[in-house]
Formats: C-alpha cells, sequence, structure tokens
C-alpha cells in the first residue's frame, strides 16, 4: 500500500498523480516535484512503538514515507549507520555532545547511496532499462552500483576532474562514463549533457537534485529519522549539512519535517547548511536574506570538496525554508578548515572522511570561534563521504 498522496510543484504547484509516475514537471520550470504523505494514514503504522519493534536496519524501515514499495526495492544495505559519539573531538572543541553521523558506512562510501536506493527502485517500478545522471562522481557510482545490481545500464557524465576512487568505481560497476569540462560560466556541463540524453534517448534521470528526479531526495530523508531514534526521541540542537546542491539539506528538512508533523518529535533542530568559500552561491543567500529566485550561480566553483561543486545549488530552495523554520543558518568553510577536519575527524575519531564529507565539521568549528554555537548545544556533523573516494588531495595536502 502507498501513503503518497500526490506530488507538488515546488514552482508552478501542478499537482501529480502518484500512479503516473512524474519524474519533472511537464511545464519544464525546474520545479521539484515534492511527493506528499497521507500523514494520518502513515501515523496510524508509523509509531515509536512498531519502530522499536521492527528489525529492519537499512532505509525501508520507514517504507511508510518512502515513494515506492518494499517490494520493488533494490537493495545494497544502504543507511542504518552509526551514530557516534565523539568524545575526543568533542573535548577538542569543548562540546560535550558532539555526535558523528557516520555516512562513510554504506554500500559505496557516501551518503548518496540513500538516494539513488530509491531512485533506482522508482526506475525498476517504472519498467527502465537505462538510467542517466550526473554528478561530481559519488552520486554516479551509487547509481551505478544499484543500477549493477539491478540489471540496468547506467550512463553517467560526470566532470573532467572527477577523482580516481570514484571513477574506478564507475568503471567496475560497468556505467558508461563521459567526462565533461566546464565551459561556460554558471553552467555545469553534465546536467547540460545529462538533459540532452534524457531528450534525446529518453533515459531515466536519476541524478542527486530534485528537479530532474523527485523520488531519490526521499532517500536521505532516512537520516533524519535514523538520529532522532539513536538518539531516544530527543532533537539535537544543530545539524550541520556539507552542501552543494541543496539536495541532502532538502532530504533532512523534509525528514524532520515528516517525523514532526507526524508527531514522533518535538523539538525542531537547527538546520546548518555549509558551504566551501569557493562555492558559496546559497550559503550568500542565506546570509543576506535574499530569495531562491535572486540566486546567482557561482561562475567558476572552486574547492578541494569535489562533491560540493554544483555552481547553482538546484534544491536551495527547500534548503533556504529548512534553515528559516529551523532557525539554523548558513556558513561557509576554508580550504584550510576543511583539511583541518578531514585531519581531526581521522586522529581523534578514526574516522576516514574526503573533503566534502568534512565540511560540516568545519563549518561548526567556524561556528563556535564566532560564538553563533554554544558549547552545551548537542550538535549532530553528518559525515558524507569517505577519504577513500579522493587519497590523492588528502596525501598532497596532509
Ligand atoms: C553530494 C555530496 C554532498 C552534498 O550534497 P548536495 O545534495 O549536493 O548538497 C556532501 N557530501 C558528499 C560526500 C557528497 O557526495
Ligand atoms: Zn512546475
Amino acid at each position: 500500500m502507498s501513503f503518497v498522496e500526490r506530488l507538488v510543484c515546488s514552482k508552478c504547484g501542478t499537482r501529480y498523480r502518484s500512479e503516473d509516475n512524474p519524474v519533472m514537471c511537464r511545464k519544464k520550470d525546474l520545479g521539484r516535484l515534492d511527493v506528499i504523505y497521507d500523514y494520518d494514514a502513515v501515523a496510524k503504522q508509523l509509531t515509536r512503538r512498531t519502530l522499536s519493534s521492527r528489525a529492519t536496519r537499512d532505509i525501508w524501515r520507514y517504507e511508510e514515507l518512502l515513494p515506492v514499495p518494499t517490494r520493488y526495492a533494490v537493495r545494497l544495505r544502504e543507511g542504518g549507520t552509526p551514530l557516534l559519539h565523539a568524545k575526543r573531538l568533542g573535548a577538542k572543541l569543548g562540546l560535550r555532545k558532539l555526535f558523528l553521523k557516520d555516512e562513510t558506512r554504506n554500500p559505496t562510501a557516501s551518503f548518496k547511496d540513500r538516494a539513488m536506493a530509491v531512485g533506482i527502485t522508482k526506475a525498476v517500478e517504472m519498467g527502465k532499462k537505462d538510467v542517466v545522471i550526473a554528478s561530481s562522481g559519488n552520486a554516479a557510482a551509487s547509481l551505478a552500483a544499484y543500477s549493477a545490481a539491478a540489471g540496468i545500464r547506467c550512463h553517467a557524465f560526470v566532470p573532467d576532474d572527477a577523482s580516481v576512487g570514484k571513477l574506478a568505481q564507475l568503471r567496475l560497476y560497468g556505467a558508461t562514463t563521459v567526462q565533461r569540462k566546464q565551459e561556460k560560466k554558471g553552467e555545469d556541463a553534465t546536467v547540460q549533457a545529462m538533459l540532452k540524453a534524457v531528450e534525446k534517448s529518453g533515459y531515466y534521470p536519476c541524478p542527486s537534485f530534485g528537479p530532474f528526479n523527485p523520488y531519490q531526495v526521499e532517500g536521505p530523508k532516512t537520516m533524519a529519522y535514523e538520529i532522532f531514534e539513536q538518539m531516544s526521541w530527543s532533537s539535537p540542537d544543530a545539524i550541520f549539512i556539507p552542501t552543494g546542491s541543496g539536495c541532502l539539506a532538502t532530504g533532512i528538512w523534509k525528514g524532520v519535517n515528516d517525523f514532526k508533523q507526524l508527531g514522533l518529535i518535538e523539538e525542531l533542530p537547527k538546520l546548518v547548511v555549509v558551504q566551501p568559500e569557493g562555492n558559496q552561491a546559497l550559503v550568500r543567500a542565506i546570509r543576506a536574506h535574499k530569495k531562491f529566485s535572486e540566486i546567482i550561480p557561482e561562475a567558476f566553483p572552486k574547492s578541494i570538496a569535489s562533491g560540493l561543486l554544483d555552481p547553482f545549488p538546484w534544491d536551495g530552495d527547500a534548503a533556504m525554508a529548512g534553515v528559516r523554520e529551523t532557525k539554523g543558518a548558513g556558513v561557509s568553510a576554508s580550504e584550510a578548515e576543511i583539511m583541518r577536519a578531514v585531519k581531526d575527524l581521522a586522529a581523534y575519531e578514526g574516522v576516514f572522511s574526503e573533503p566534502s564529507g568534512a565540511a560540516g565539521l568545519a563549518g561548526l568549528r567556524r561556528m563556535l570561534e564566532q560564538g553563533t554555537v554554544n558549547k552545551n548545544e548537542t550538535a549532530v556533523v553528518l559525515v558524507t563521504g569517505s577519504g577513500l573516494k579522493d587519497p590523492n588531495v588528502i596525501v598532497d595536502s596532509a
């Protein structure tokens, strides 16, 4: 049984029936088709009690809040990652309650598995044979793995300088991979190539951006659900989110909002969006109280955090709403701050993160220094991708 009531375009408000399996708004307005659930029906089945009796530890634990039935699920044991109490790193920063959500433990070593598992499962339900993606590498590697497991062909467009770990994964998982260099200011060449392939070949688009696939956004919500369960239903004060396109931040906001609407939590944690200084269009807009429609893409993004280099935050609208509604913040981090975070995660907690995955910690530290986070707060830092993805950048700067 499905609990999806309908899908609604975030730009123009056009409603879609779930049975019609819409993927993009037919008005081509780059709106995201937000999945709306029947919370009354979900609330009857999904309670603290029913959850405590469920043995399933992967994302399908929360099947009522996913947009595709579990019987189609392509599973590699995505989600169910540990929430580590970072005592040594916390002591160094003066924080007693610092927690790391260790997403490096996912099947392809980044949180993108939560998104791509749902995206591919929807493709299986729709009977698709070919999927296409634009990505800096992690989402593509993940989609390639799930495609392999489902017997679907995967076509990936990645940047010319994609990291060796991510390219190796793509090759072995069997994706057709094309590398593209950014040429035009503010434009993502991989996204343009993906859109062309969708138009020409009718492939199912499954990038980790909401406007081009509304289903995958629902996967990362489960990270928020797990955090609440792992904290025995108390809300942390703040969650620190490494951000590129804003799709992860959107997922976390949707997840927090789902549990609030269902009455499973009371307090909303502050959502903190963290971007590298070399690509911070979304953070600038948040800090200047601008509207989403006023965001100007970063001309030529640059950072060692290669997973956070989307020139335009495709899901910035919902990410901004999440920051606003939770009284959160936007903060940037320098290259040195990001590298320091990579080293500290490894040296104090034994967690090996790629630079993108450590940006959340860099943002937390900057806010501690500014005095905008205080030392009694409970902070959850999302560590989103493994250091093995990008060992060269770490060896070069460590
Ligand atoms: C994709 C990615 C992010 C950012 O996610 P967005 O949805 O693009 O904001 C953060 N960390 C890692 C490791 C990633 O691969
Ligand atoms: Zn629309």
